[in-house]
């Protein structure tokens, strides 16, 4: 390819809105134009980015035994009823009409889609196990679409979905996708780490989720590395620290004027937050109702716990607000669960209710209660509510966890008869009877993993693109066009890498050769071959942009260098 025919939309300026170095670079190097928040349009470079990591995921699929088919985006209304999830998924959930009236969303994900083409298609159980999966468009209307291809609105995902007849075929479908996904991000250069994995909105009962590692992740993880385990802090569990707090004593009621938060507590008590707790109430707006959960003054609730807790819906759950605990008859700041515990749901952190005693509020404006106990004092179901976090002690092993931050590339379920029997996606079994599949679903998000890979792969100026998923894998630059036998070496050197195969290009392009080095470094094209003051020689310069070493090599060992080097990391 001729540089001159190009498209090459490379920017000087950072662009305003993105705000992490993966965002600037795929905008910067003209990889990707958002047209509004959170939708994107693809370049011709960023295309092909998007065409290498999509031919990895394929094959590694296809090799599993996995089959690709290709679904609509737009779903009607009525399977998501069917499932239950038309009330259920939320405002993400792209939602439209026809022109008769008649509703369908536009796909975030496929279980309905998939559970109606197997009920119609599979009916014996010869043809089980079944996996088939997609490259396709998702739309998702996220609350807050940011940081580029990470978190948009469409974008491209890879959803796999399996079909067996029982759990312990589940089971093995689900191990064989687990050592797919190690492939793949394995050949796409990740550095990642697969997290046992909370099942959201998706439900099921067993989950990993591949996290390519990042301090931008959105995702935090905790992990043991005396053990091995890893798990995304939505899910993971610890083992208790034995902190009992104070002895057990008499109830005392404490003056605090104007001390209703945590920090304020600290200071005028002089007393440490770990001898606290936090009486949060929230409005489920599943169930319509209010509960009161309450954790250690020193940790942060986790959500999804919590609405796992109560059966609700992340989406449907919000801290009361003022107005709301006036009515119900709490006092914001000195809140707590002594005397509302027969009247709403009391969720208590296992780490409370192993104290001996702790700091509420007294439900009394500028009033707390010291030394108050769980059982004793007030009611309630003991449950995990906690975020854990760095220090906390190994589930398996006791030893103390670290803490590393991720970006969600992947993510395998279990979802087993869900769907299924929501749905009578069912077969005949060898003894003649109906039996609900049981299912799982994968998935990859191909635009997210392209971002994730500049996230890993990049320096101060541009992105380093790993060889197999580079838009191009070498440029050959004649350092002055006009000078013959400069542009001649660099013309013969370019077409025999395209007869050998090599996705090259030329920069013909008539700007001075800083202009071009720069563009060139900028899109991170792993080989930049410098045709200069040597070109007489048949001697030309070899920049390999990863690792940002140069040398003075003849065209003849050149090629055979290049062609070799480039084959093997394909
Ligand atoms: P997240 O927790 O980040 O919102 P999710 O758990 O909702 O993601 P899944 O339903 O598991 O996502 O979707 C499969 C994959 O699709 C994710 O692992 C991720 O790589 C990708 N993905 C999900 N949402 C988005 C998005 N808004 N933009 C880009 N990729 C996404
Ligand atoms: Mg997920």
């Amino acid at each position: 390819m001729k540089a001159s025919k190009m498209l090459i939309p490379t920017l000087k300026e950072t662009p305003q809105d993105a705000k992490i170095a993966s965002h600037i670079l795929l905008i910067r190097s003209g990889m990707v134009k958002a047209e509004v928040a959170g939708v994107y349009n693809f370049l011709p470079f960023g295309l092909r980015v998007v065409n290498k990591i999509e031919k990895v995921v394929r094959e590694e699929m296809n090799k599993s035994g996995a089959i690709e088919i290709l679904c609509s985006a737009l779903q009607p209304k009525e399977l998501w009823v069917e499932s239950g999830r038309w009330e259920k998924y939320g405002p993400e959930l792209m939602r439209l009409k026809d022109r008769h009236d008649r509703e369908f969303c536009l796909g975030p994900t496929h279980e309905e889609v998939f559970t109606s083409i197997a009920r119609e298609l599979i009916k014996s159980s010869k043809n089980l196990p079944l996996n088939i999966y997609q490259i396709q468009t998702k739309y998702r209307d996220e609350f807050r679409p940011r940081f580029g291809l990470m978190r948009s609105r469409e974008f491209i995902m890879k959803d796999a979905y399996t079909f067996d007849k029982d759990e312990e075929g589940l089971n093995a479908s689900y191990d064989i996708m687990y050592d797919t996904y190690s492939k793949i991000f394995t050949r796409l250069n990740l550095h990642f780490q697969p997290v046992l994995a909370d099942t959201g909105n998706i439900g099921g009962n067993g989950s990993h989720q591949f996290m390519a590692l990042s301090d931008v992740g959105e995702s935090e993880i905790v992990y043991c590395d005396e053990c091995g385990y890893a798990a995304d802090v939505e899910k993971a569990t610890t083992k208790l620290d034995g902190y009992k707090g104070k002895k057990e004593d008499k109830i005392i009621k404490v003056h605090t004027p104007n001390h209703g938060t945590i920090e304020e507590l600290e200071e005028f008590l002089k007393m440490n937050p770990k001898d606290m707790t936090k009486t949060l109430i929230y409005h489920d707006f599943v169930n319509e109702k209010y509960v009161i959960a309450i954790i250690r003054a020193d940790r942060e609730l986790n959500l999804i716990k919590l609405v796992n807790e109560i059966g609700s819906n992340e989406n449907y759950l919000r801290l009361a607000t003022d107005d709301e605990l006036l009515n119900l008859g709490f006092v914001k700041g000195y809140s707590s669960p002594i005397g509302h515990d027969k009247e709403y749901e009391v969720y208590v952190d296992f780490e409370v209710a192993e104290m001996d005693s702790f700091l509420t509020g007294a439900n009394e404006k500028d009033y707390h209660l010291l030394n108050v106990k769980y059982k004793r004092d007030f009611d309630g179901k003991v449950c995990d509510l906690k975020n854990a976090c760095k220090g906390d002690l190994c589930p398996i092993c006791g030893k103390p966890l670290n803490q590393e931050r991720g970006i969600e590339v992947g993510q395998i379920f279990k979802l087993g008869t869900k769907y299924s029997a929501a749905m009578n996606c069912n077969y005949v079994d060898s003894d003649g009877k109906n039996k609900p599949m049981v299912m799982g679903c994968y998935g990859i998000g191909i635009t997210r993993v392209m971002q994730s890979i500049v996230e890993q792969y990049h320096d101060e100026f541009g992105i380093k693109w790993p060889v197999n998923v580079a838009p191009y894998e070498v440029v050959v630059v004649p350092v002055k066009i006009k000078d013959e036998t400069q542009y001649n070496l660099a013309n013969e050197i370019y077409e025999e890498l395209e007869k050998e195969g090599i996705e090259v290009i030329f920069d013909d392009r008539d700007a001075s050769c800083g202009f071009k080095f720069k563009d060139w470094e900028l899109i991170g094209i792993p080989y930049m071959i410098i045709s200069g003051k040597n070109a007489s020689e048949n001697i030309v310069e070899l920049k390999n942009r990863m690792t940002l070493e140069k040398i003075e090599i003849s065209k003849d060992e050149l090629i055979k260098k290049l062609v070799k080097d480039i084959k093997d990391a394909r």
